[in-house]
C-alpha cells in the first residue's frame, strides 16, 4: 500500500483493506529443498508430465482428509478436483476442495525438507550421483511442478478447525531459487459460477515456453487416463478458452 501504517487521519477517508490481506512475507527454503528444486528446474528430465501425477495425488490426499473430517463432523462434502488450462495466460490451475492449509502448514509443508517424497529424493540423489531417473522413481512431490513451470502459486484455506476460528486465505508463491513468499489474501474468485471454492487449495502453474501443451485439455485428459486412473474423486477438466 502507498500509505504508511493506518493513521486515524486517513482511515476515515479510505476503505479499510480486506482484513485478510497482508504484506508478502519472505521465507527461505530449507537448503535441501532448494537443491531439489535446482535439480528439477535445470534438468533435461524427459518425462516432465509426472508433475501431474504428483499434484493430482496431493489433491486427492487432501480430499481424502477432508472427507474424513466431514464424516466425523456429520456433514456430507463431496470434494472435487478441477483442472483448468489457459493457453493465453500460459497457466494451468489445479484446484481441490480438500483439507487446505493454514499459514503455518504452508510454511511447514512447502518450505521444509521433512516431507517424505522430497527427503527421500534428496537422499537418493546424493547416493546415486545425480541420476535423474530418480525423479520418476521417487516422485519429488509438490516441487515437480517446477518441471513445467517457472513460477508457482498456492492459494489455500484450511478446512479444519482453524478455519472455523477465522483462519483465512493465504497465498504461497515461488519462482524456485532459495525463497518463497506467503501473504494473506482475500477469498479467491471461483473458476466459474458452478464451482464455488470455499476452502481447499488452488495451485497455479505459470508454464515454461516449451510446456504450453499442458494447458490443453486433451493433453491433460490423456495424462489423467495414464497416471490418475484410480483417483477416488471427480476430476473436472475445463475445455480451454478459445
Ligand atoms: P508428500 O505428498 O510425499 O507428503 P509433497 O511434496 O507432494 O510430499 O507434498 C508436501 C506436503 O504439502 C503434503 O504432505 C501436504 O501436507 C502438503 N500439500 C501439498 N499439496 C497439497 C494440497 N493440494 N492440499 C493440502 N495440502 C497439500
Ligand atoms: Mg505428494
Amino acid at each position: 500500500p502507498a500509505f504508511p501504517a493506518a493513521s486515524p487521519l486517513f482511515s476515515t477517508a479510505t476503505e479499510p483493506a480486506a482484513a485478510s490481506a497482508t504484506e508478502p512475507e519472505s521465507f527461505k527454503f530449507d537448503a535441501e529443498v532448494s537443491r531439489v528444486m535446482d535439480i528439477i528446474i535445470n534438468s533435461l528430465y524427459s518425462d516432465r508430465a509426472v508433475f501431474l501425477r504428483e499434484l493430482v495425488s496431493n489433491a486427492a490426499d487432501a480430499c481424502d482428509k477432508r472427507r474424513f473430517l466431514s464424516l466425523t463432523s456429520g456433514s456430507s462434502a463431496a470434494p472435487a478436483i478441477r483442472l483448468r488450462g489457459d493457453k493465453g495466460a500460459r497457466t494451468l490451475v489445479i484446484e481441490d476442495e480438500g483439507v487446505g492449509m493454514s499459514r503455518a502448514e504452508l510454511v511447514e509443508n512447502l518450505g521444509r525438507i521433512a516431507q517424505s517424497g522430497t527427503a527421500k529424493f534428496a537422499e537418493a540423489m546424493s547416493a546415486n550421483k545425480d541420476d535423474l531417473s530418480l525423479i520418476g522413481q521417487f516422485g519429488v512431490g509438490f516441487y515437480s511442478g517446477f518441471l513445467v513451470a517457472d513460477r508457482m502459486t498456492v492459494e489455500t484455506r484450511s478446512a479444519g478447525s482453524e478455519a472455523a476460528a477465522g483462519e483465512d486465505w493465504h497465498r504461497w508463491a515461488s519462482s524456485s531459487g532459495d525463497s518463497y513468499t506467503v501473504e494473506g489474501i482475500p477469498e479467491p474468485e471461483p473458476l466459474d459460477e458452478s464451482s464455488p471454492f470455499e476452502s481447499g487449495t488452488r495451485i497455479t502453474l505459470h508454464l515454461k515456453d516449451d510446456c504450453l501443451s499442458f494447458a490443453e485439455s486433451f493433453t491433460l485428459t490423456d495424462l489423467l487416463r495414464k497416471y490418475s486412473e484410480f483417483i477416488d474423486f471427480p476430476i473436472d477438466v475445463w475445455a480451454e478458452k478459445t
